[in-house]
């Protein structure tokens, strides 16, 4: 490498966004490509990367490991769910956990995943950790996905201040040859296809040093279902559950119910109040009923269509507006949580005021006057 080029460039080596981020990216990236229900990260540190995936729709399961528990505790409580989850329940499931231990033993806890990640883990592993490695991660754990990442030395002499490698605990640095010739080897061995890539990009002309961060995404060869190897490998349990958090969903039937509850209410006050308009429009004359109910401009023409067809309409009697559970149940949001209407009438079943058949929702007008 020519020398002065070298010393030029070690001065303005800064990845920008920073390497950690890039890394991070390439994970989400992956996520939002594949979409694995079940993510594990393997010495996942600070839990920066599971803060991050957390937010990806399609995981419902996000673990992490770390050997070093303290580490792990610092932002650990930046994993629990915000008020705001519990305002509005999201509709996935989503379990976070984190285990302590080691990636060179076997826990029933890292069966089933998707996808493991090893970000930057591999270079802290001691060497009898590093020969226990694959068997635990590709042969025990045996994830359709995993993504290692680890420094490629061959970029270490364009970074300002490496002597040796990038960090005082790392245990070893690989050039380009000898992570691939590894992974190649480990892929041949667990049944994996492997692919090489990396983020932080070598200046123009130096292309034949690699990335800064040299990436092997391991591919299972074989279709697997998941839970049907797990009876064939029994394991004792040897991971410490340091936190455990399970987010509001509303597949959970008790969120659900108030979800829909709120739903139901605030679609029947909606339509109420539109009728409510357009009778005091119309003065109130019952001769001209029939033009304002099928005219409800409050509905999309669908709906407008709906009402005239199916005899859907809301109506007054006496001091109660009735507002059928069918129309409410053809607004979109109230169909898609309930799924069915029966569904429906069971979830709002004693929390919401229906009228004496059961088929509408009822509010008290003179009630409700008094009230505002
Ligand atoms: N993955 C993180 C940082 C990794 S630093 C990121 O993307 O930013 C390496 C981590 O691996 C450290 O937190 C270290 O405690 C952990 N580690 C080291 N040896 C380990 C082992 N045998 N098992 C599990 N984690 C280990």
């Amino acid at each position: 490498m020519d020398k002065n080029f070298q010393e030029e460039f070690t001065q303005i080596t800064k990845f920008e966004p920073p390497l950690y981020k890039q890394r991070h990216q390439f994970v989400r990236d992956l996520v939002e490509k594949c979409k694995p229900k079940k993510v594990a990260d393997l010495g996942c540190a600070d839990c920066s990367l599971l803060r991050m995936l957390k937010f990806c729709s399609c995981i419902e399961v996000l673990a992490g490991l770390d050997i070093c528990a303290n580490v792990m505790k610092e932002k650990m409580h930046t994993l629990s769910p915000l008020p705001v989850d519990y305002l509005q329940p999201s509709e996935r499931s989503l379990t976070v956990t984190l285990h302590h231990g080691s990636v060179a033993h076997k826990d029933p806890c890292m069966l089933g995943f998707d996808l493991v990640t090893c970000i930057e883990l591999i270079e802290h592993l001691e060497e009898s950790e590093l020969k226990k490695f694959p068997e635990v991660v590709f042969g025990f754990m045996a994830p359709s996905i995993v993504v290692i990442s680890t420094p490629n030395s061959d970029f270490n002499p364009l970074l300002p201040r490496v002597m040796l490698y990038r960090h005082p605990d790392h245990k070893f640095e690989w050039n380009q040859a000898q992570f691939q010739s590894w992974a190649l080897e480990t892929a041949r061995c667990y049944d994996y296809s492997v692919e090489f890539t990396g983020v932080g990009h070598p200046p123009t002309g130096m292309e034949k040093v690699g990335f800064c961060t040299q990436i092997g995404v391991f591919v299972r060869k074989y279709l697997q279902t998941g839970e049907s190897l797990w009876p064939e490998k029994p394991t004792e349990a040897v991971y410490k559950t340091v936190f455990k958090a399970v987010y509001p969903s509303l597949k959970d039937e008790k969120y659900l119910q108030n979800a829909v509850i709120s739903e139901v209410i605030f679609t029947a006050q909606i339509i109420k109040h539109r009728l409510m308009s357009k009778r005091e429009e119309y003065g109130g004359d019952p001769e001209r009923k029939s033009k304002f109910q099928p005219s409800m401009d409050c509905f999309s023409d669908y709906l407008g269509k709906l009402v005239v067809e199916k005899n859907m309409e809301p109506f007054v009697s006496g001091n109660e507006v009735y507002i059928p559970l069918a129309t409410i149940f053809s607004f979109p949001k109230v169909n898609r949580l309930c799924g069915t209407f029966e569904k429906l009438c069971k979830l709002i079943a004693g929390k919401v005021t229906l009228s004496s058949d059961g088929s509408a929702v009822m509010f008290n007008i003179e009630h409700e006057n008094e009230e505002n």
